[in-house]
């Protein structure tokens, strides 16, 4: 069994891996620049300060102007992309999207065995 040094880093190297891919994600997806409908990937802090597994996700979120902030803020839209989710021309890049969303499986499963490892240490 992993000691619980090994299990953490593998634990910082997955959420490092899921950073990297909502940022490979943006590059690809029109960069920094937000409009009302865009659709958005990214990680979510829980409300525990103190929680080891934050961030969270990510997740599917779409963009809307706040016209009263007059911000951008986030509508959560799913943890997974279906094509029913889709808008726009965005069918058109279902294969680039659905590659992303595969890789979010892979990687929140990776995280779910590595959390599933530390909590039997804890005990
Ligand atoms: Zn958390």
């Amino acid at each position: 069994m992993k000691n619980f040094r090994i299990l953490t880093t593998e634990l910082e190297a997955i959420k490092h891996q899921m950073e990297q891919l909502c940022n490979l994600f943006r590059a690809e997806f029109g960069g920094d620049g937000l409009k009302n409908n865009k659709l958005v990937l990214k990680l979510a802090n829980c409300a525990n300060k103190k929680c080891p597994y934050c961030p969270h996700g990510p997740y599917w979120y779409r963009a809307f102007f706040n016209t009263r902030t007059r911000k951008f803020m986030f509508k959560y839209i799913g943890s997974s992309l279906k094509k029913s989710m889709l808008k726009g021309n965005e069918m058109q890049h279902w294969d680039r999207l659905k590659f992303y969303d595969n890789e979010i499986k892979r990687l929140k499963k990776e995280k779910q065995l590595i959390i599933k490892e530390l909590k039997k240490l804890e005990k």
